[in-house]
């Protein structure tokens, strides 16, 4: 589970999100599910950690199988959960936005059943109300362990962010590139399908936020570490469209 030196990646399936440890301190970037916070502990616990070593909880977007288990990390924890000022509505009020594409399109995936049955079991499909949100701006470096650059890329939702942990080669793209499809199954980077999607439009053209970025590993929600550069990840998602 160890991608980078001092950078995690835990799953339970569909979703991913990473543990970033700095002096004994962690940042948790994304928060799963919210039934993947027993899974989260027992992680923190192998690594010789406790609850109380994690400092921060920052969020992609407010989308409920990223927002997770972050209220009871922050009233467990005692962590702060950021996330962008644009997706800060969403993520204190557990409503999200409407959508691009109709989620009826992909009824015919093998992949859409997959992700629906998992994520649902952990309940994943109902966003829980983060109590207290602190916010980011694109360009900002945020005062966590790691301390990540923000790099804003709305489309997937208005507030989505990739997250660069320059010290440790890595950029956390959250949903802005996946390599993963996680309604059509298709492997290899990509943007977010438009069944997920509050603007697909968007979400493609924000890719070029990532140009620039020099990251030996890209970190996705859905799907697999990416280690073949952000240029050619951007190339593709591009050449792969949307779906
Ligand atoms: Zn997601």
């Amino acid at each position: 589970m160890q991608v980078n030196e001092g950078i995690h990646r835990l799953t339970q399936g569909v979703t991913n999100f990473y543990l970033i440890e700095e002096l004994g301190k962690y940042t948790v970037v994304d928060a799963g599910t919210p039934g993947d916070w027993a899974y989260f502990a027992s992680s923190l616990g192998g690594l010789g950690a406790k609850l109380a070593d994690v400092d921060a909880v920052l969020l992609t977007h407010a989308h409920p199988d990223h927002t997770g288990f972050a209220e009871r990390a922050r009233s467990e924890a005692g962590a702060q959960v950021w996330i962008h000022r644009a997706d800060e509505r969403a993520a204190r009020t557990g409503q999200t936005g409407k959508r691009d594409g109709k989620i009826t399109s992909y009824l015919f995936r093998a992949a859409f059943y997959r992700t629906t049955i998992s994520l649902m079991r952990r309940g994943g499909g109902r966003m829980i109300p983060i109590v207290e949100v602190s916010t980011f701006s694109d360009g900002e470096q945020i005062d966590v362990p790691g301390r990540p650059r923000a790099v804003h890329a709305p489309g997937h939702t208005p507030g989505s962010a990739a997250l660069l942990f320059e010290s440790h080669g890595a950029l956390v793209t959250g949903d802005v590139l996946a390599t993963e499809n996680a309604l059509t199954g298709r492997v290899g980077p990509q943007i977010m399908p438009d069944g997920l999607n509050e603007d697909g439009a968007q979400a493609l053209a924000s890719l070029d936020a990532l140009l620039g970025i020099d990251a030996d590993l890209i970190l996705p929600g859905h799907g697999d570490p990416w280690t073949e550069g952000v240029a050619e990840a951007v190339r593709r998602a591009k050449a792969a469209g949307r779906s």
